[in-house]
């Protein structure tokens, strides 16, 4: 069987002569012994295809790979849906202690080191360097004949034994990412669907409790405000972006031509947002963005000019379209459906004051204009 050889192929007798647990070379943790290497590896796949967030799948994948080939480090990286540049990096290194710790890396940062990785991705082929010592292994991660990613894998031993491992994973998570990537996109216009905002958004308030945490071990916690989003290290913005009067697009040009207005307004979103702003398709004609920002006038700036962009498109036979947004900030304790709804009572309070308008709950409470039972503090975000 494939995995037999895989197996086989990483116990290289060096591997086997060194005892679990003892550092055989100077901060790296000893290879995995043989005789748990075979469920080591069938634990380490169900581990990471148990995940159903790609996130939490990328760190889990590189740490299995690199304790299963005990690697100097590990690197996985992955390419935006279009290709066009690397969106994310996650590093698997061992401490002092030779504990694996994961790291995710600045992807837009030039790293030398990451020179092969970038040349398999781009040439579609396995990459292999020796240099002071170090094997360097990058395996491309290949769906439908374009490299969707990269592992690379830096290790005492040579390729050929972390090599088997290395493909069958990158084969692995090519398969399995491809059906994670169908059931959170939306087909027409490829960006997250709705499914997948409720699981990312709570995943960002988890972090950001944790953010949080730190930072009130760390000093005194900030004064926070009922009603208003935590003073910290990464505030949270969610949106909604519904398109005005969408039914007479509809009902005048018919829905082949509604649904090219929804694809068009997706691509001038990707063009508009920053690549960390986290784009969906919430429903028909209505988008979210969640993004991260210390001030709420950023928030509504960067919201305004996207809102003004559209407004001055010019759309193929349609001509002239205008969305209304309504956006909040994302509170620690926040339910999704709680954020979803202030957000929601801003864009309603658009719709209701001319549409084409960009409203925040936050403002809008504080200055009265939502009414007694929406005002600040009656909702408690924290
Ligand atoms: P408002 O300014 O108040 O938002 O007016 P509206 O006409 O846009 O009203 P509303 O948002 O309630 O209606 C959206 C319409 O979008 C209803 C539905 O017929 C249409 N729709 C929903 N999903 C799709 C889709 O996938 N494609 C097309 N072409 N139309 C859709
Ligand atoms: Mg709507
Ligand atoms: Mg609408």
């Amino acid at each position: 069987m494939a995995d037999y050889r895989i197996v086989e192929k990483v116990s290289t007798p060096s591997s086997r002569d060194a005892p679990a647990g003892d550092d055989g070379v100077a901060g790296v943790p000893a290879p995995v012994a043989d005789s748990f290497v075979h469920s080591r590896l069938l634990d380490s796949v169900a581990a990471f295809t148990h995940h159903r967030d790609i996130a939490a799948l990328d760190h889990s994948l590189a740490l299995s790979l690199a304790e299963l080939t005990s690697a100097r480090s590990v690197v996985l990286a992955k390419r935006a849906i279009d290709g066009a540049y690397v969106e994310s990096i996650v590093r698997c290194v061992p401490d002092a202690q030779g504990t694996y710790q994961l790291r995710v890396d600045d992807p837009d940062r030039v790293d030398p080191a990451l020179r092969l990785l970038h040349r398999c991705m781009h040439r579609l082929e396995v990459q292999m360097e020796w240099a002071q010592g170090i094997h360097r292994l990058v395996v491309p991660i290949l769906r439908d004949g374009r490299a969707i990613g990269a592992l690379q894998v830096d290790s005492d031993m040579p390729p050929a034994a972390s090599r088997p491992l290395a493909d069958g994973f990158a084969r692995i998570y090519a398969n399995y990412t491809g059906l994670l990537h169908e059931s959170e996109r939306d087909k027409l216009t490829g960006l997250y669907n709705r499914r997948s905002l409720e699981r990312q958004l709570q995943r960002l308030l988890h972090q950001r409790e944790q953010a949080l945490h730190q930072a009130a071990v760390a000093g005194p916690e900030p004064h926070e405000q009922p009603g208003m989003p935590a003073a910290g290290p990464a505030r949270v913005w969610l949106a909604i972006l519904d398109i005005d009067h969408f039914k007479r697009i509809n009902d005048n040009y018919g829905h082949i031509y509604g649904d090219e207005v929804i694809l068009l307004l997706a691509q001038q979103m990707r063009a508009c947002f920053r690549r960390s702003d986290v784009l969906f398709r919430f429903g028909g004609e209505e988008f979210v963005i969640l993004f991260a920002a210390t001030e709420q006038a950023t928030v509504h700036t960067v919201l305004e000019r996207f809102r003004q962009r559209i407004a001055g498109h010019v759309f193929p036979q349609v001509g002239s379209v205008t969305v209304s947004i309504g956006y909040a900030g994302v509170g620690c304790h926040d339910y999704p459906a709680n954020v979803l709804d202030r957000a929601d009572k801003a864009l309603y309070f658009a719709k209701q004051h001319g549409r084409n308008g960009t409203y925040g709950y936050e403002s809008l409470s504080a200055s009265g204009l939502l009414g007694r039972e929406m005002a600040a503090g009656s909702i408690d975000l924290f």
